[in-house]
C-alpha cells in the first residue's frame, strides 16, 4: 500500500518513533506548525473517522489517553491541542487517519472565517 504512515510504521521510511504501543505510534511532524508538533498514528490503516470500526475507536481512545503520561517527555507540560483533519476543507494531505498534537507554546485560536 502506498501510504507514508504505513511505510514509517514498517521502517521503510525513516522516522523516530517517540512512543509506540500495540495501538498507535507517535512521530514528530516533518513540517512542524508549532514549537512541538507530533502525530499520533493508529497502526491500522484507515482514512477517515467514517471508516473507523468500534475496535479502531477503542484503540485510538486508548492512544489518546496515553498522551497525558507522555506530555512531560514530549515538552507539552503547558498544555496541547489535538487536531484531526478530515477531507478537503480541512486540508487533509495524508489519508491514513492521524491526530496532530500541538504545543510547546501558547496556541492562539484564530477565527478561521476571517
Ligand atoms: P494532514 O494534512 O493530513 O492533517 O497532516 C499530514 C501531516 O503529515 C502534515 O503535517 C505533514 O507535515 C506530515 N508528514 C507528511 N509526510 C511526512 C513524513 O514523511 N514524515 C513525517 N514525520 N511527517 C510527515
Ligand atoms: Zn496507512
Amino acid at each position: 500500500m502506498d501510504c507514508i504512515f504505513c511505510k514509517i510504521d514498517k521502517g521503510e521510511i525513516p522516522s523516530e518513533k517517540v512512543y509506540e504501543d500495540d495501538d498507535v505510534f507517535v512521530i514528530r511532524d516533518i513540517d512542524p506548525k508549532a514549537e512541538k508538533h507530533y502525530l499520533m498514528i493508529p497502526k491500522r490503516h484507515y482514512k477517515l473517522i467514517d471508516e473507523m470500526t468500534d475496535a479502531d475507536a477503542a484503540a485510538l481512545m486508548r492512544g489518546l489517553r496515553k498522551i497525558p503520561s507522555l506530555a512531560g517527555r514530549l515538552g507539552l507540560d503547558g498544555g496541547y491541542r489535538l487536531v484531526i483533519n478530515q477531507g478537503d476543507d480541512a486540508g487533509q494531505s495524508v489519508f491514513h487517519l492521524h491526530v496532530h498534537i500541538l504545543g510547546g507554546q501558547p496556541l492562539d485560536f484564530p477565527d478561521l472565517k476571517k
